[in-house]
């Protein structure tokens, strides 16, 4: 497999789409560069006493349609490209489901695995010391991701509060419900995700309730496993995989014994009744539904040909390669892009932060109700963009997100 600039990837899918839209060349230029990057260095008390010094991003890619949105990595492998690409993509996300939000993202180069509760809690209330002027509930609102979770947003949210000198809640999203967070968000990226294959499955006569795969079981990959079957009805989870190890059984896994498993072992790896298979062989499974949910570029040119999966649900970012996305689409697979498939955590963290403002607060099934309407009716969107430019799931998705975001600047006047 080669290796991947991820901001390059992503700047060459907004060519595609741009040349698709006709849109002219100062638009094309601003749509392919970062509006605002802020880059720092963190200086962080560790337990030992000594300071050590980490360095943090925060890059608002484009705001034309609302304030910059996107979560938080704390990542020992983060560098400035992979946070511009997954700033540019949150861009395409938040327009794909038709937020009134543009697009971010952030990140701290760390091993969060080798740091204490309370160094976390230092490199935290550091990072939002450091960028606490350019983010805000109407400039920009951040949220966890990989390593980073809803205590994480807690010590965001409170320094941020101790900074500005009042309540704002809404700074931060995924917080915990008892200070300002949404009922639903701990499992609406894979509830967005499940529901755009209950469309795919209709759409595609795909059978819902045939076997499935999960890659990576975090937060994402468990709520997949669980809801796969509320949703559609059924299902038969036969492989699971999380950085420690890949486990298979044909029979399916109970679905909640194997979440109880991870939350209490941390790992699945050596969950009983379960054959143990190599990593890559999991995506390459005879299953009707593959969800990628762990890291980028799982799905890449030298296993593409392999996969046989008829739908693949990209709850994590960027997992499918440029080429292996050819790949699959001249193999017929329907591939569910992560703009549109991870799109249900950004929509109820925007809920989230409509309940901030009015500090009034809805039940779950209210959540429900709205993810389900929103992503269904992007997953139709982008389905008439496929049908419409003849082209795959991926560029259908961003012809939707790059329109209107194109819009979006003419009708500000910055194109
Ligand atoms: P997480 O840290 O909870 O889970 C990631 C899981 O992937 C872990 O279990 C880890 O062990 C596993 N993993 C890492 N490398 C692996 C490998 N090589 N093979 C198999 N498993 C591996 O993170 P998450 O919140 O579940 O996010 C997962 C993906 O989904 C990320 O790409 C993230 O950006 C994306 N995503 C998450 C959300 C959300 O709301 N959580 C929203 C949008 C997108």
């Amino acid at each position: 497999m080669q290796s991947y600039n991820s901001f390059r990837v992503a700047q060459q899918q907004i060519f595609e789409a741009a040349k698709l839209l006709n849109l002219d060349e100062a638009t094309i230029k601003l749509l392919t560069s970062p509006q605002k990057e802020f880059n720092f260095t963190l200086h962080v008390k560790m337990d030992s006493g000594k300071t050590e010094i980490f360095q943090g991003y925060r890059i608002q890619y484009n705001y034309a349609r609302g304030p910059a949105k996107g979560g938080i990595r704390f990542h020992p492998d983060e560098t400035v490209d992979t946070i511009r690409a997954l700033a540019c993509w949150m861009t395409w996300k938040t327009a794909v489901v038709d937020l009134p939000l543009g697009g971010a993202k952030g990140g701290v180069c760390c091993n969060p695995k080798k740091m204490s509760e309370r160094e976390l809690e230092n490199i935290s209330r550091e990072y939002v010391r450091a960028i606490a002027s350019s983010i805000g509930v109407d400039k920009d609102i951040p949220a966890p991701d990989v390593y980073t979770n809803p205590q994480t947003m807690a010590w965001m949210m409170d320094e941020y509060e101790t900074i500005i000198n009042q309540h704002h809640p809404g700074a931060f999203t995924d917080k915990p419900t008892q200070i300002g967070g949404t009922e639903g968000r701990r499992d609406a990226t894979a509830r967005g995700g499940v529901i755009t294959v209950r469309e795919a499955c209709k759409k595609l006569g795909v059978n819902p309730t045939g076997k499935y795969a999960i890659q990576g079981f975090g937060n994402a990959g468990q709520r997949a496993a669980l809801l796969h079957q509320e949703i559609l009805g059924g299902g038969k989870l036969i492989a699971a995989s999380d950085s420690r190890g890949a486990i298979f059984n044909s029979e399916g896994f109970d679905t909640k014994e194997l979440v109880q498993y991870k939350l209490k072992n941390g790992t699945i790896a050596d969950f009983p009744n379960a054959k143990k298979i190599p990593h890559e062989s999991l995506l390459e499974l005879d299953v009707d539904i593959l969800y990628p949910a762990a890291l980028e570029n799982a799905i890449h040119d030298g296993n593409a040909e392999n996969i046989k999966a008829k739908i693949v649900c990209e709850l994590a970012n960027g997992p499918t390669t440029p080429e292996a996305d050819i790949i699959l689409s001249n193999r017929g697979i329907q591939v569910i892009p992560d703009i549109l498939a991870s799109a249900g955590g950004v929509t109820v963290s925007y809920l989230e932060m409509v309940q901030d403002r009015y500090s009034f607060f809805w039940d779950e099934q209210s959540i429900h109700k709205i993810v389900d309407e929103k992503l269904t009716k992007a997953y139709h969107r982008v389905d008439e963009a496929v049908r419409d430019k003849k082209v795959h799931p991926r560029l259908g998705a961003m012809v939707v997100g790059v329109a209107r975001v194109a819009e979006a600047c003419k009708l500000r006047g910055w194109v």
